[in-house]
């Protein structure tokens, strides 16, 4: 869930500031590779289905070896069941494929997002069917959930939700609201521990300046949106990280089909080695503490992906493939994807 203000036309670099910083940021968004060689990267939010084959392939590239894709809302409330119930599948199964065949492992979150939370009878219809969902092959957690508006019924599916996160013993990851952040993200977490929920059991998403001390002083993983405009620009996040270290912090660039930059995190690695952040911190944010948090779910095994997958595109999902009549599949890692 998350959305992009339509007042600005264009997309812009993440960088603000001074004349010197936005060099460093023209430094990043056309050469960040040359900081980032040999270092690997796990995006623990990003949503794949709304993006193309070309940011796959730009992901691989860059070093990203594994993503998680939660559960969210597709910009138009869903009218039916039916509607979850294709999306969730999608994401255990096309989807996942996709990304395989890319070389990048594919998990998910599963979860009834807050905006969604507010029609109340479908969402009655979502709840049943997420125990069969969350119990899938490479599912890593409930999310994400949380608060949108903050209303009475995002607060009732949030609640059931924690439930089936506790019972099922998965992590979860929360969404907090872009109105009321600090009041959204507090509730979020007294609610949380409130059910009972170990805190790093949950990753609280979306953080910024005014969050995070509380969210790690409490034990709470606390991640980061790299998003152009209404999150975290990188150099913001350079002195986050410089402020309270690499314990428990995690980057990611929260992709989808507004206006978003899937390279955040090895741009925003880019930027911190430029900065003196030490390549030890660098991969506990863009890598491990998203790796640690999530495998408490049971269904990650780092072996599968660490030295990437392997590629072969003849491969076919139910009888369909990545590839279009006349491609040329990839069977190797290091040849050419389009010919
Ligand atoms: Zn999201």
């Amino acid at each position: 869930m998350c959305q992009n203000p339509n007042e600005h036309p264009l997309n812009p670099s993440h960088f603000e500031g001074s004349s010197e910083e936005k060099q460093t940021a023209q430094e990043v968004e056309g050469g960040f590779a040359a900081y980032t060689k040999g270092m690997k990267f796990f995006d623990p939010h990003v949503h794949m289905t709304s993006r193309t084959t070309d940011d796959y392939q730009a992901l691989a590239d860059a070093g990203v070896v594994a993503i998680i894709e939660p559960a969210f809302w597709l910009g138009q409330p869903r009218t039916g069941l039916a509607s979850f119930k294709d999306y969730f599948a999608s994401l255990v199964g096309w989807e996942r494929f996709r990304s395989s065949q890319f070389g990048i492992k594919h998990y998910c979150t599963i979860g009834l997002n807050s905006r969604e939370a507010n029609n109340e009878a479908l969402a009655e219809e979502v709840m049943e069917i997420l125990p069969l969902f969350l119990q899938k092959e490479g599912v890593v957690g409930v999310g994400e959930i949380g608060f949108d508006d903050q209303t009475a019924a995002e607060d009732k599916y949030y609640r059931a939700q924690l439930e089936l996160a506790k019972e099922m013993n998965l992590p979860v990851q929360v969404h907090t609201p872009h109105r009321d952040k600090k009041k959204g993200t507090e509730r979020s977490m007294a609610i949380a521990l409130e059910h009972g929920l170990a805190p790093h059991m949950v990753v609280i998403d979306h953080n910024n300046e005014e969050t995070v001390k509380s969210v790690l002083d409490q034990g709470f993983y606390a991640a980061f949106t790299i998003y152009p405009f209404t999150k975290m620009g990188n150099e913001r996040m350079v002195e986050i990280v410089k402020q309270y270290g690499s314990e428990r912090i995690m980057v990611n660039s929260a992709a989808d089909w507004g206006i978003s930059d899937p390279l955040a995190i090895p741009k925003t690695a880019a930027l911190m080695k430029i900065k003196g952040i030490s390549e030890a911190d660098i991969q506990k944010v863009t890598y491990q503490n998203a790796l640690d948090s999530f495998a408490q779910s049971g269904q990650i095994n780092e072996a599968d992906f660490i030295h990437g997958l392997e590629i072969d595109q003849s491969l076919k999902f139910n009888g369909n493939t990545v590839l279009r009549g006349g491609q040329a599949p990839r069977v190797d890692k290091n040849s050419i994807f389009i010919r």
